[in-house]
């Protein structure tokens, strides 16, 4: 199955996604359809799915304290 690292477009939230049509987002629950969301990775490894997504994260904590 393959997973998608989505980055929810209302609460900016990075997190993977098995969906097919409509993303769901877990942290705002804003719904969209995935051809509208920008996927950031596409994986079909559970385990390299959360190591991406925390990769993710980071680079994106690091890119908020540089605009501080
Ligand atoms: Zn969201």
């Amino acid at each position: 199955m393959e997973i998608k690292i989505i980055q929810c477009p209302k609460c900016g939230q990075i997190q993977g996604s098995m969906a097919l049509k409509i993303f769901q987002c877990k942290f705002c629950e804003h719904k969209t359809k995935i051809r509208k969301v920008k996927i950031l990775k596409k994986t079909d490894d559970s385990e390299k799915a959360l190591a991406l997504i925390s990769n993710l994260k980071m680079q994106k904590a690091v890119k908020e304290n540089d605009n501080l």
